[in-house]
């Protein structure tokens, strides 16, 4: 939920995905390239090319740090939302560890601050509280 109106009205966020097998698409946000691989290989996302390189054990939960689990799959959209890692020392939410940006999966109402900013300013635009 990003947002409660006065009236008492849920702001949600629904995110719809279009995919393509193969091809090229000028009008593509994402490049999205899955490995089918026998052992753990990195993914990454470069936010810059807006590639992005899985493999098909990111949608494994995978034991990670102080007991938690998390799909690589999930992590890594949060990159393509522009979230950063959290899991190294200098992010001010290295500690937080259950963080889907760090080693967990929980999404925290910090990750959904560019959406609450945009539909707080679309709000304000048409006046409605
Ligand atoms: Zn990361």
């Amino acid at each position: 939920m990003i947002k409660v109106l006065s009236s008492g009205l849920n702001v949600v966020l629904e995110l719809r995905f279009k995919t393509q097998v193969e091809g090229f698409w000028l009008q593509d946000h994402w490049e999205i390239s899955v490995i089918k691989t026998q052992k753990f290989a990195r993914s990454y996302v470069n936010t810059f090319s807006g590639n992005s390189q899985l493999d098909d054990k990111d949608v494994i939960a995978t034991p990670k740090n102080f007991g938690l689990t998390q799909r690589g799959v999930v992590h890594e959209f949060g990159h393509m939302i522009g979230l950063k890692d959290e899991y190294e020392k200098q992010s001010a939410w290295y500690k937080d560890k259950t963080s889907i940006m760090n080693n967990g999966e929980v999404v925290k109402q910090r990750h959904l601050r560019h959406f609450s900013n945009w539909v707080s300013s679309k709000l304000q635009k048409h006046k409605i509280s």
